[in-house]
């Protein structure tokens, strides 16, 4: 379900229209479903956050009690997480880390590098020598495994499997895992492999993809007289933004890691979801401005727009949404209402890429009303553009908090 939940519902009717729009999350309903995915995973699978899904500082802490750690992929996200949820464990990731990132890391003491490439892995490995002379940083290399599966080669976002800027070649594997293995760089510990190939896959998909890289990360290891310690098989697990209630199987997930780690009995396996942990815990809420008709179609103007919320303009979806009435009407002039009974609506910005859903079916709404957008919890506010237009900044309300 994408509808808010009461406590969600009965903020939103409660703030003021100049306070909205307004994210809302639900802390208490974000714990509730991290518990539930922390069960269904078995022993030896560790759950790691990928803090760009949502990097808002409540959110890391809600979801403390049931990772193992955060994946961060930046400087920023780096600091920021560190303070957020200090002395946790992190693994940094993500391409083209700077020299001044990759020691920024080695000073916080970052427990695990997915390295990028095999320049990468030289950078890193003179750093580690000149910050810590006495330790060992963990690495796990990043690769672009061949995707065998349709379905996997379907995914929206692959990133595997064919020409990216993401982890390294196949190619390239017996090089760097030489030069991790030959005593070439002794401040380096091999811990295993890392891939994360696509988003967007249901539980069948995933443990697919995720028994195929642990066959060729122990392969590959095997060829250098090594075994994984551990395999990270990524996030991508996925939010169906038009189907909502479908959600990631993560019983089924959970049941298919065991059977494959049961082949495995040395290994550790992590996997580093951010959106469909984070996804449907925040809602994006506001009211309707204006409502007209456009060559037969109907529109409503909400207060704020895809500049707030970008996610159903970079993925082309319609964001699931619930219309809360409002029954007082404040003011002197008349209230506009629809005529039809869909409505597409759409954001404050002068583009027509401003569209939030289509064709929603909400007969009579009337300016006023509220809209309360549902999987809004993560890629939402933070990789929206928020000064184009020079709008207000929304409220932001993290309910459910422990006391
Ligand atoms: C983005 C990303 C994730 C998280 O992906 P989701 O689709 O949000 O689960 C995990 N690992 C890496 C390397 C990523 O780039």
């Amino acid at each position: 379900m994408t509808d808010p939940t009461d406590a969600v519902r009965d903020r939103v009717l409660s703030l003021t229209s100049d306070e909205l729009p307004a994210y809302v999350y639900d802390l208490a309903a974000l714990r509730a479903h991290a518990a539930t995915v922390r069960a269904s995973l078995p022993e030896r699978v560790e759950l790691y956050y990928a803090a760009k899904a949502n990097p808002e500082p409540e959110i890391l802490a809600a979801l403390g009690p049931y990772v193992d750690g955060y994946e961060v992929a930046s400087g920023g996200e780096l600091a920021h997480v560190a303070k957020a949820v200090p002395g946790r464990p992190l693994a940094f990731g993500g391409p083209g880390k700077t020299p001044a990132e990759i020691v920024a890391a080695l000073e916080l003491g970052v427990e695990r590098f997915h390295l990028e490439s095999e320049y990468e892995l030289h950078v890193l490995a003179e750093l580690a020598r000149q910050v810590a002379p006495d330790g060992r940083v963990g690495v796990l290399p990043r690769f672009n495994l061949p995707v065998t599966s349709a379905s996997l080669a379907a995914s929206a976002l692959a990133m595997g499997g064919r020409p990216s800027p993401f982890g390294m070649d196949p190619a390239q594997a017996d090089t760097v895992m030489g030069l991790l293995t030959d005593g070439t760089y002794p401040h380096l510990e091999f811990k295993g492999v890392h891939a994360h190939l696509a988003s967007g896959l249901r539980a069948p998909e995933q443990l697919a993809m995720a028994e195929s890289i642990v066959d060729w990360a122990v392969r590959l290891a095997e060829r250098h007289g090594v075994r994984p310690a551990e395999v990270n098989v990524g996030g991508g697990m996925t939010v169906d933004y038009a189907a909502p209630d479908e959600r990631f199987d993560w019983s089924v997930y959970g049941v298919g890691l065991a059977q494959l780690l049961s082949r495995h009995p040395a290994l550790t396996l992590r996997i580093e979801p951010g959106r469909a942990l984070t996804a449907y815990c925040g809602w994006y809420a506001t009211e309707v401005l204006d409502v007209k008709r456009s060559h037969g179609e109907e529109f409503a103007v909400v207060r704020g727009g895809t500049h707030h919320l970008r996610t159903p303009a970079t993925k082309g979806h319609d964001q699931p949404c619930t219309l809360l009435r409002v029954e007082g009407w404040p003011h002197p002039w008349a209230r506009p209402v629809a005529r039809g009974e869909l409505v597409t609506l759409t954001g404050q910005l002068c583009t027509p890429k401003d569209v939030l859903a289509r064709n929603v079916p909400a007969s009579a709404l009337r300016a006023g009303d509220r809209v309360a957008f549902g999987l809004a919890g993560a890629y939402a506010w933070n990789i929206s553009h928020h000064d184009f237009l020079m709008h207000p900044r929304p409220g932001f309300h993290f309910l459910g908090a422990p006391a």
